[in-house]
């Protein structure tokens, strides 16, 4: 089912990545900038992400020995310094999630870049390091993403959609491993409902998202996948949905051979891989086009709308 599994570490079946992105009121901000401080309903609800959702995650993997990795925006880090401390003590990663949660496909290539500087200033500051990883922001991944990735060092990029295993992403500047995950393994379409958003989905008992995820974890693991879920602390790491979390873990456990891993070290180790020659991953050119296709111009303003 997978033309070109991985041969991942001791053996095991399918690499899996419990990841979290701690937005915390960032998106408010962005989105309602002038009355974000007004909206205080929402903003407690984003704030129980670093407040009280991400110490309750940490103690959790501290409870299964997991180390995992966390994407943080960067004025969220320098917002609740607490929650950087509480993920770093933990022995977590954090990765690049923009500055404040700005989206890169709607920036000019400079604007874009200038935000990514201003995230990595802040995880030197804080960290003591670069970070290694980043996920745009909503996937908004841009046409000049890559390029900036790969002039700031970065070793991989958690955004997109394009396989079921790690792949490369290259250009003309350079490569980075890509670590993809789908909207089936994000917890907004199970859980979010936001009037300050205008985004209502019906909720999902937190067993029944829980189907979704491990059905995504059993094929994985059947066919030497990769399973990175995309959560939020506001969202998953509400008090059932925890539950429910710790029973999934349990249950991959339980079923076993599986590397739970940073994404830092699973990206470490495609790059091992491929040096070695063990395994090649494929590899994406990007941009897919160089603009918008010609089939479509303007003079076809019907079928273009
Ligand atoms: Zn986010």
């Amino acid at each position: 089912m997978i033309a070109n599994p991985v041969p991942w570490p001791d053996g095991a079946r399918c690499a899996v990545a419990f990841t979290f992105d701690m937005d915390a009121d960032s998106i408010l901000h962005l989105a309602h900038h002038t009355s974000a401080d007004t909206r205080l309903a929402a903003m407690s609800m984003l704030r129980y992400g670093p407040e009280i959702a991400v110490p309750r995650l940490v103690e959790l993997y501290k409870r299964f020995g997991m180390h995992q990795t966390f994407f943080l925006p960067a004025w969220c880090m320098e917002r609740y310094p607490a929650a950087v401390d509480v993920i770093l003590q933990g022995g977590h990663e954090i990765a690049h999630h923009g500055y404040l949660h700005e989206h890169p496909n709607e920036l000019p290539s400079e604007e874009e870049l200038y935000w990514l500087r201003r995230g990595i200033d802040v995880f030197v500051t804080m960290t003591g390091e670069r970070p290694r990883g980043f996920r745009a922001p909503t996937y908004k991944f841009s046409r000049h993403t890559l390029t900036h990735l790969v002039n700031e060092g970065f070793v991989y990029d958690a955004s997109l959609m394009g396989d079921d295993v790690p792949y490369l992403l290259e250009n003309t500047t350079g490569r980075v491993v890509e670590l993809p995950s789908h909207y089936a393994l994000d917890d907004w379409p199970h859980f979010m409902a936001s009037r300050d958003f205008n985004y209502f989905m019906s909720i999902k008992p937190p067993r029944q998202a829980m189907e979704v995820y491990a059905a995504e974890f059993d094929a994985m693991w059947e066919y030497g996948g990769l399973w990175i879920a995309v959560w939020h602390p506001f969202l998953s790491g509400r008090l059932a949905r925890c539950v429910a979390i710790a029973e999934l873990i349990e249950y991959m456990h339980q079923k076993g051979q599986v590397w739970f891993a940073r994404l830092d070290e699973v990206a470490a180790y495609v790059q091992q891989l491929t040096q070695a020659g063990t395994w090649t991953p494929r590899v994406d050119h990007l941009p897919y086009y160089p603009g918008p296709i010609p089939e479509l111009g303007e003079a076809e303003p019907t079928l273009a709308r």
